[in-house]
């Protein structure tokens, strides 16, 4: 999507390798990318290759992008042999902590993890 925020979008730059990114798996939909500040052993971002804003940013027509995005990130906890558990968070909006205004899904493991998040 080419508007104004795709355009100056960090992660949209991720998606088409315009900077650089540790990718960890990729289809037509998605594209998942080590976090460059890992918070545990294994942190992976799962992003849209398409702009989507936030997660209150989606629409009806955006339900099988969504499974989608949560498939992909089960397929790399298997792969990446998280068998003890892990963790999927969706930062969204100011309140939710969401930094990067580009979609995405942190899987978070190789460690305990402890709840409830701050
Ligand atoms: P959030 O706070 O949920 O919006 O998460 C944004 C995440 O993006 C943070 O965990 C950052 O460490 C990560 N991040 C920001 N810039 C990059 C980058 N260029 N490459 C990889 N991860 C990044
Ligand atoms: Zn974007």
């Amino acid at each position: 999507m080419n508007t104004d925020s795709a355009i100056s979008c960090i992660f949209c730059k991720i998606v088409e390798g315009q900077i650089p990114s540790t990718p960890v798996y990729q289809d037509a939909l998605a594209y998942a990318f080590a976090d460059l500040n890992p918070a545990a052993p294994v942190h992976v971002l799962i992003v849209p290759r398409e702009h989507v804003g936030s997660l209150a940013d989606t629409k009806e027509e955006d339900r099988a992008l969504l499974g989608h995005l949560l498939w992909a990130a089960a397929e790399i906890a298997r792969k990446q042999g998280l068998d003890d558990g892990y963790r999927i968070v969706v930062n969204t909006g100011q309140d939710g902590g969401q930094t990067v205004d580009h979609l995405h899904l942190h899987l978070l493991g190789g460690r305990p993890l402890t709840w409830p998040p701050g």
